[in-house]
């Protein structure tokens, strides 16, 4: 049995946790904020609806995050309601507009022969010294008006401009996850977390306890807060990268680091669902926000929370006058909209990993354990950026951390 710290109760922490927990490994998890969860946030207004202010969306291929919904009997609700992009002051829709192109992403990744390791793969490595952008100014045959809209896609899924993103990074996301958001939690995404706290017991997490510092000795870790030492045999860091650049490394230690999106969500409550009978009616002045939608469509009462997606941090007023321009009658917000800028948050500092070209190798680096500390987290996964690729780190950390426990044992 191995005393373990895990550093931050979001998804991937939590999962570390509870796998550490059934494996027979004694377990405390440090939280910074006053919630678990981390990027899991469903929030609530005063009318009764509420709204995922991060994580929405589950894909099919979502195979740890099914697991755990068989486990503590939470619903999935099928994807539908109103949602649009924005481009050039109209609204849009993007399903069929990017199927094209996402038929070439798929091409690229039927060329890739080692998905698990991609560092190792030459074709990967190929896609990793060029951007999104290059790509689509080469993308000839198809229609130029799609390839302008494009990036509008990009920014909205990866939240980065397409010249940042790397082409290999696209590929592995897209195709290891079919991307497809078929269905949300019925209760908020936020049900997720609460049930794997509840399982993993109050007892074991410390709330308001953010770590300013690890040392890491031959035989032990030790993990700083503002109040006490912990000293451990073992250390899961999941945190997103620019919360652990926050953190005193002792030996000082340069974690590699990945490109990171930025940005997040507005989320404005409105009496009714106007937007579900209006059809827009006239172009807002052009702004910069990416996706539009309805984060509480499914919810039963009338009222409706419309979301805001941008990799920008948005200009409220702007926002509100975009949405009246297009929906004539929609009536004055029922209540202050709830801003989501995930990456003003220190606890946060992005919205997720968007690696940039030329980050494989760093992708690799973050795998490996740093002496008795290891990282976890969604951008320690080769498929980065979602609940799933979270849980499965923890998971795979987890593992790490029990094996070499029992190889220590039999040593
Ligand atoms: C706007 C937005 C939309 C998204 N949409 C989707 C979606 O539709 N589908 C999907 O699958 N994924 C989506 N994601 C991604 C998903 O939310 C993340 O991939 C996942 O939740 C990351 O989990 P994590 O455990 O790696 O990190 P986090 O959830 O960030 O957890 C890290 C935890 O560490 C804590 N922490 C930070 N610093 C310290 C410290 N010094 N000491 C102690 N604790 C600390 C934080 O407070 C946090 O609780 C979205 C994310 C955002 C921001």
């Amino acid at each position: 049995m191995s005393r373990v710290a895990v550093i931050g109760a979001g998804a991937a922490g939590l999962m570390a946790a509870l796998e550490l927990k059934a494996a027979g490994h004694e377990v405390i998890v440090l939280e910074a904020r006053e919630r678990v969860g981390g990027r899991i946030h469903t929030v609530h207004f005063s009318n009764g609806s509420w709204a995922n202010a991060g994580a929405e969306w589950v894909n099919t291929t979502d195979v740890i995050v099914h697991e755990l919904c068989e486990r503590y009997g939470l619903d999935l609700t099928p994807r539908y309601g109103f949602e649009s992009y924005a481009f050039d002051g109209r609204l849009e829709h993007r399903d069929e507009d990017f199927e094209q192109i996402g038929e070439e992403v798929e091409k690229l990744a039927a060329s890739l022969s080692d998905r698990d390791e991609p560092w190792n793969d030459p074709v990967a490595r190929s896609l990793d010294r060029s951007n999104v952008a290059e790509w689509l100014r080469g993308l000839e045959h198809i229609d130029p008006d799609v390839r302008r809209r494009y990036p509008v896609y990009i920014r909205g899924e990866y939240m980065v401009e397409p010249e940042e993103l790397s082409l290999a990074s696209l590929v592995l996301a897209h195709s290891g996850t079919a991307g497809d958001g078929y269905a949300r939690f019925t209760a908020g995404t936020a049900a997720l977390t609460a049930a794997m706290a509840s399982d993993l017991g109050s007892a074991r997490i410390l709330l308001n306890t953010p770590v300013q510092a690890i040392t890491t000795a031959a035989s032990s870790v030790t993990v700083v807060t503002a109040t006490d030492r912990y000293i451990v045999d073992a250390a899961v860091v999941a945190i997103p990268l620019p919360a652990l650049q926050r953190i005193k490394t002792d030996p000082e230690t340069d974690f590699p680091w990945l490109g990171q999106g930025r940005g997040g969500k507005l989320l404005v409550p409105y009496r009714d669902r106007l937007w579900e009978s209006a059809r827009p009616a006239a172009d807002a002045a052009a702004t910069r926000f990416e996706f539009i939608y309805d984060n509480a469509s499914h919810q039963t009462n009338a009222a409706g929370v419309l979301a805001a997606y941008s990799m920008e941090i948005l200009d409220e007023a702007e926002v509100l006058d975009s949405f009246a321009t297009w929906f004539p009658g929609l009536p004055a917000p029922s209540e202050s909209p709830i801003r989501a800028w995930w990456s003003t948050e220190l606890e946060s500092g992005t919205t997720y990993s968007a690696p940039r070209p030329g980050d494989l190798d760093a992708l690799r680096r973050l795998r490996e354990p740093f002496g008795r500390v290891r990282l976890a987290g969604e951008h320690t996964e080769i498929v980065f950026g979602y609940i799933e690729s979270a849980l499965a780190s923890g998971r795979r950390v987890a593992q790490a951390i029990d094996q070499a426990a029992a190889e220590g044992a039999s040593a």
